[in-house]
């Protein structure tokens, strides 16, 4: 089993190299961000909470985010998965202290965090064109994005400094060609799963 982190701001190319690393090393995908986007789709209590926050860039809480990944966490173990991808979690430090635990109670652990770094205007040229086609509301006006990148400095930064204290974390330059970026991702991932 390997547990990996895939850290980075929005727009840094996350779900991307997620859905890459999936397929090469057949773990579990577990994207925050798409399983509120598809509660939204599914009209549920959830996706109408979770919406309010997003809409405007903003972090959903703490204790609804946390809640709604613990119950995919469990139905993924359920059916017997080689490990995990989290794609969007943690983003608080609160989320990451819940992982660790929630990891710790099922006789898992977190192996490697593999943060993308991206500039700040690449990332709001990305999030722009991303929006001209996805039909993200967040992505389609620049002060939401603005704020995504801000709440990312303020909320979400400090994450990686967690997993830093842990020797847990991978700094990998995000900008370039996805498959050197992806080249780069798989080196950190070979590199531990020799270890395990
Ligand atoms: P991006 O990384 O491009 O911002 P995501 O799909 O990961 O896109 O997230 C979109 C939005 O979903 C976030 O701006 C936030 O409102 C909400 N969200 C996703 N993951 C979390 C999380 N772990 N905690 C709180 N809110 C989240």
């Amino acid at each position: 089993m390997i547990n990996l982190i895939l850290f980075g701001p929005p727009g840094s190319g996350k779900g991307t190299q997620s859905a890459k690393l999936v397929d090469k090393y057949a773990l579990f995908h577990i994207s925050t961000g798409d399983i509120f986007r598809s509660e939204i789709s599914n009209q549920t209590e959830l996706g109408l909470e979770a919406k309010r926050f997003m809409d405007g860039g903003n972090l959903v809480p703490d204790s609804v985010t946390i809640n709604m990944l613990a119950k995919h966490v469990d139905a993924a173990i359920t059916q017997g998965v080689k490990g995990f991808i989290f794609d969007g979690f943690p983003r608080t430090i609160p989320q990451a202290e819940a992982l660790d635990m929630m990891l710790a109670e099922r006789g898992l652990e977190m192996n490697a965090v593999l943060a993308l770094e991206v500039s700040d205007d690449e990332l709001r040229t990305r999030l722009l064109a991303r929006g001209a086609t996805s039909g993200r509301a967040d992505d389609t006006n620049i002060d939401t994005i603005n704020n995504r990148i801000q709440v990312y400095k303020n909320q979400t930064e400090a994450v990686a400094e967690h997993y830093s204290k842990q020797n847990k974390v991978f700094n990998i330059p995000g900008i370039g060609e996805i498959e050197s970026i992806y080249a780069a991702l798989c080196d950190v991932i070979d590199s531990k799963l020799q270890k395990n």
